[in-house]
């Protein structure tokens, strides 16, 4: 008797964290592959309820109910809330404050903005710096208070809300990775939006093939050779739009409350997708030399920048992954 050869099979869903979700997995037969996709899907969708900012859910408290009790009082939650929150802070600390998920507000008045101008062009406007400096006075990192002992999230500033747009995709893409491996997945690739992770190989020992995209022509740059890993890329092509013929897009640089300026895209890879979420948007906000001294600084971690000119810079590590695309 031999054992039957692993198969592909591949499910795309539309309704976890705003974004196109893909599964590609192997199993040995459709009834443990649609198994193993059922739960991820399952668990994504809790992740997806319980790190919302903008849904209340009936039975739920989540982030939106934080958010709406800042100041007023601690809100209990479910424990996978403090664990995002908690490896949120860590995040802001390691990044110096470039990823700081306590700027809801700043960045709540670039989501209306942009929205009004993508409805509207002709009559798109940037936000005040005003507003954008009031609201930036109640961001402090500090204020968002765990308690462990009690199970609950407090935001100690009314003024607060947080926005964790730019690490829980990821966190929660690894959280059900690790459940999949606990659950004997051993080939498996999970792609939300531009956050990709992948348990082992193919079931051949050859690597997953993720793609980085070229932020001008839509097209791909480079291809990355993943065992194991997370891909993550933000580009400011995703989310934009446009005022007096410039775009202006979706990271906004804590020093400066405007998009950060350094990058077209940034791209990391390394083993856990929340770190590799956590990094792309922080690095995006930082200078060249003080993002590779970080990256470097971290084991394990490659990354690649591409400047506005077009200019491509690798992490030392980073080329050993990766080959140009070619179509
Ligand atoms: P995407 O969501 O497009 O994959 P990111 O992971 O870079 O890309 O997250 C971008 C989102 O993170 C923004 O839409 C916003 O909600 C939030 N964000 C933008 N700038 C910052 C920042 N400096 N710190 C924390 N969150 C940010
Ligand atoms: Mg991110």
């Amino acid at each position: 008797m031999t054992s039957k050869e692993p198969q592909r099979y591949e499910q795309t869903f539309f309704d976890v964290f705003d974004t196109v979700t893909t599964i590609v997995i192997y199993d040995t037969s459709e009834r443990a592959a649609s198994a193993h996709i059922k739960e991820a899907h399952a668990l994504l969708t809790e992740y997806h309820q319980l790190y919302d900012i903008y849904h209340a859910y009936s039975g739920l408290n989540n982030l939106y109910t934080v958010n709406e009790s800042a100041g007023i009082v601690p809100v209990a939650v479910d424990e996978r809330i403090l664990d995002l929150v908690a490896f949120a802070k860590d995040m802001d600390t390691l990044t110096n404050g470039r990823m700081n998920v306590a700027m809801g507000g700043v960045l709540t008045i670039w989501a209306d903005y942009r929205q009004a101008g993508l409805d509207d062009s002709d009559n798109a406007a940037l936000p005040p710096m005003e507003l954008l400096e009031q609201a930036a006075e109640h961001a402090n990192i500090d204020d968002i208070v765990i308690d462990r002992a009690a199970g609950t999230l407090y935001l100690a500033d009314a003024g607060l809300h947080v926005d964790v747009g730019a690490v829980a995709k990821g966190y929660a893409v690894q959280q059900v990775m690790e459940q999949m491996k606990r659950d004997g997945v051993t080939s498996m690739l999970l792609s939300a939006g531009g956050n990709v992770c992948a348990i082992g190989t193919r079931p051949d020992g050859t690597n997953w093939k993720v793609g980085i995209q070229d932020p001008y022509s839509g097209g791909y740059l480079k291809v990355v050779n993943v065992d194991g890993q997370s891909l993550v890329t933000s580009g400011t092509y995703e989310r934009y739009y446009t005022v007096d013929g410039v775009d202006y897009h979706h990271i906004i640089d804590p020093a400066t409350l405007m998009p950060s300026t350094h990058y077209d895209s940034v791209s990391v890879l390394t083993v856990d997708s929340g770190l590799a979420d956590a990094l792309t948007t922080g690095l995006f906000s930082m200078p060249l030399e003080e993002g590779m001294a970080l990256v470097e600084s971290l084991d394990g971690v490659e990354a690649l920048w591409i400047s506005h000119n077009g200019m491509q810079t690798p992490s030392s590590g980073f080329s050993a992954f990766a080959t140009n695309y070619e179509n």
